[in-house]
């Protein structure tokens, strides 16, 4: 069976094409026509003798999903893709469009085993890990299908990436190689349920990655409603875990706060959320929930203007800075999950296609 090539560190690499008899400036000449011309085939690759291109052809792959759906916003030309991985399996990627730059958001597994409450993926259950080749080949099928040029990442997508821990670190590292893709880690953001010894672990691995965790409730209470794995790691071990990882990496951390009607969007709750986050440099976003229809369970309504303003005010009387997620691709299946979650109920209407 053929090696998928996405799935090797750049070191990995040279010593992968030394056993076949080729050099370091090799891998130099290949990732330049993978991670810069995305071009895959090798036989395309006119700068390698033909029986180099053969001997890389007979050993590897440069696996790409295939693309099965795209979305595009009318709004703000968020664009979400639907992808086939080799065994079947689908995942969803988005590009969202700045005035200054492009960010992709990718998955990490196919489903989620995490299930909380508001999550479409959560709720479409759980496949598998992603290898890393699958993570950062996603980054390449999105730059080739809209020709753009990617220069921030977010791991934000399907999954839970500190329940793929190695695969992840791996593919973030390959991301980040000058030769490839030379993305900086400064422009790569891991965004977690919040997995304590992980979190402490990333900022061994990956000092440098901004970190977001996904908190939603300040107390245990009403975090173990939402998101089950609060039983497991408490709100006050993923604190503890957040100043830990500030400790050792000096980096500000973000804090998701999913808002949801008269659950969460209470003066007490901000209340609360200051009191837990005071003396952690921490940035706050604000995310009104994104309707999912279907999920059994709490009313999950979207949080009046007031309320939402409410819960601002008194972050910053607090001095904790934060900002309400404006709101991308309103006008499609914008939570992560959603499109995906829909082709495996068998309903294929969508809004405009790319
Ligand atoms: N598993 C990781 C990363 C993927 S989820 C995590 O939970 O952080 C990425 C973000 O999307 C999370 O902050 C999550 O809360 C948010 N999200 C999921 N479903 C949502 C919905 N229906 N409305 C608004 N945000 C949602
Ligand atoms: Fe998994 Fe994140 Fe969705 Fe929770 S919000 S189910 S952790 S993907």
């Amino acid at each position: 069976m053929k090696k998928n090539l996405l799935n090797f560190q750049y070191e990995e690499l040279v010593k992968e094409f030394a056993n076949l008899g080729l050099e370091r400036y090799r891998v130099d000449q290949v990732y330049d026509w993978v991670f810069k011309k995305k071009v895959f085939d090798f036989s395309s690759m006119t700068n390698l003798s033909k029986e180099h291109r053969r001997q890389l052809s007979e050993n590897f792959e440069v696996s790409i999903p295939k693309l099965l759906d795209v979305q595009v916003s009318m709004v703000d030309k968020t664009t979400k893709f639907l992808w086939e991985l080799g065994d079947g399996r689908t995942i969803e990627s988005v590009l969202l469009f700045h005035p200054d730059r492009v960010t992709a958001c990718i998955s990490t597994q196919v489903g989620c085993p995490v299930k909380c409450a508001f999550c479409a993926t959560g709720q479409s259950g759980y496949d598998r890990n992603l290898s890393a080749g699958e993570i950062v080949a996603q980054v390449l099928a999105m730059e080739l299908n809209r020709k753009v040029n990617i220069g921030n990442i977010v791991y934000m997508g399907m999954g839970e990436p500190l329940l793929n821990y190695d695969e992840v670190v791996k593919s973030v590292k390959i991301l980040h190689n000058p030769k490839g893709k030379g993305i900086s880690m400064r422009r790569i953001t891991i965004s977690t349920v919040g997995i304590p010894e992980r979190i402490v672990q990333l900022a061994h691995d990956l000092p440098e990655v901004k970190l977001a965790i996904s908190l939603h409730a300040p107390t245990n209470y009403k975090r173990d409603q939402i998101v089950p794995l609060n039983k497991k790691y408490s709100v006050e071990e993923i604190i503890h875990a957040a100043k830990e990882y500030q400790r050792l990496t000096k980096n500000r951390v973000t804090f998701e706060y999913v808002l949801i009607r008269e659950f969460n969007d209470f003066a007490d709750d901000a209340e609360k959320l200051a009191e837990l986050l005071r003396g952690i440099g921490a940035y706050v976003n604000l995310i009104p929930v994104n309707p999912v229809s279907g999920i059994d369970g709490i009313v999950l309504g979207r949080p009046h203007h007031w309320a939402l303003e409410r819960f601002k005010e008194i972050l910053e009387k607090h001095n904790i800075e934060c900002e309400i997620r404006r709101e991308k691709g309103t006008d499609i299946d914008a939570a992560c999950g959603q499109l995906r979650r829909r082709h495996l109920s068998g309903a294929g209407k969508f809004g405009q296609r790319g």
